[in-house]
């Protein structure tokens, strides 16, 4: 029978799943399952938002003026090369909707954010998938991977940096000989959802390479550091033919003014940003100290994340971590979709949660040594 057909890279497409928020029958401590802010955002971001009620009859400005302004104060930028968006994932998407389409190709690393492949998809581009670095088991980005995966089809390069779900990061050199060696037509995308977080020397989120060529964009979000998952809210810096050519096919209204103002706020307070920081830092140095401590395997994360392997022994695997986790009311992140299925991805919790995580893996692994 005759009947509408999507093209065929959308049959393609594994919808994208979620970080996970419930457990039956348990009651959930802490979801560590999506990287999300454990402190909350800023209580000056929520009293924006709140006071944002006042005007829910009237269309957000569809320039989200004042947030690209703030943005340009906070980074030094120019405002007019900013574009805001539905979280970091929806201008994500419009790169790759303005720059492939069907017969093109668009490169991501093999262990590289899961929404690279479905956009790819998507646009009815084809997936390129580069091999990543032997050291730890294959986790981190190879810029001569990438670089040997060009042909004259390759319309878009997306890199995480850091990456999700692996938390290894590439060097500025390492970023910059990367955009070196790309043909000038091949667009960079610089994914940097969690620049905040980081605070190696040698890391840099990718604005002086945008500022270096006509060929490189950078993202970045308001979901993980500031802890605005819940409004939307993303933006990306990039050459002005880039970004006029964003703004053509954007939703005109693709930002709430509730989350412009709480995005505006969040920037601004500084002081909390300082705690966020903090908090992740003491955390993830201690819950990486300790999982070491139990023999897992993790990989350098400079996120709010730890990567972490867990034997193959049945019993004591991942699936069997999760299950016991989930026991004590924590949720992470199974890895099978990345085909890393030896690895959970836990995010930095409450100090609470972080203690609770290393008590119960402790005693989870403590029956493997009574075996
Ligand atoms: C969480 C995340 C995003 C951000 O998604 P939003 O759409 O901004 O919520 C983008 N890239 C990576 C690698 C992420 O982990």
């Amino acid at each position: 029978m005759l009947q509408p057909t999507p093209h065929p890279g959308v049959l393609k497409i594994t919808p994208y799943v979620s970080g996970e928020s419930c457990i039956p029958g348990v009651d959930v401590v802490a979801k560590l399952s999506a990287n999300e802010n454990p402190l909350g955002p800023s209580p000056r971001a929520v009293a924006a938002y709140s006071a944002a009620a006042d005007g829910l009859h009237c269309y957000p400005d569809s320039h989200a003026t004042a947030l690209r302004r703030a943005l340009g104060r906070r980074y030094d930028l120019d405002p007019n090369r900013i574009i805001c968006g539905c979280g970091s994932g929806d201008i994500l998407s419009l790169l790759g909707h303005a720059y492939a389409g069907s017969g093109d190709e668009i490169i991501y690393s093999q262990h590289g954010f899961l929404l690279y492949a479905l956009i790819t998809h998507s646009v009815g581009a084809t997936p390129v998938v580069a091999s990543e670095e032997a050291d730890l088991g294959g986790l981190r980005t190879s810029v001569d991977a990438v670089l040997a995966s060009v042909t004259p089809r390759t319309r878009i390069v997306y890199i995480a940096n850091p990456n999700n779900p692996t938390g290894t990061y590439l060097p500025a050199g390492e970023m910059a000989r990367l955009h070196r060696n790309l043909p000038p037509s091949v667009l960079l995308v610089i994914d940097a959802a969690y620049a905040e977080y980081v605070g190696e020397k040698d890391y840099t989120a990718g604005i002086e390479l945008v500022e270096s060529g006509p060929n490189v964009v950078m993202t970045r979000t308001f979901s993980k550091f500031y802890g605005l998952a819940a409004l939307r809210l993303g933006w990306a810096y990039g050459p002005s033919a880039v970004i006029q050519a964003l703004n053509r096919i954007r939703g005109p209204f693709n930002v709430s003014t509730p989350a412009e103002a709480a995005g505006i706020a969040a920037l601004e307070d500084t002081a909390y940003s300082a705690c966020t920081r903090a908090h992740n830092e003491k955390w993830r140095a201690w819950v990486t100290a300790q999982l070491r401590a139990l023999n897992l395997v993790l990989t350098e994360s400079v996120t709010n994340f730890v990567f972490a392997r867990f034997p193959i022994d049945k019993g004591y695997d991942s699936i069997g971590a999760d299950a016991f986790l989930r026991r004590d009311g924590l949720i992470a992140r199974r890895m099978e979709s990345y085909h890393l299925p030896q690895w959970l991805r836990i995010s930095i919790g409450r100090d609470s949660d972080m203690h609770l995580l290393i008590n119960s893996l402790t005693e989870f692994l403590k029956r493997k040594d009574a075996a």
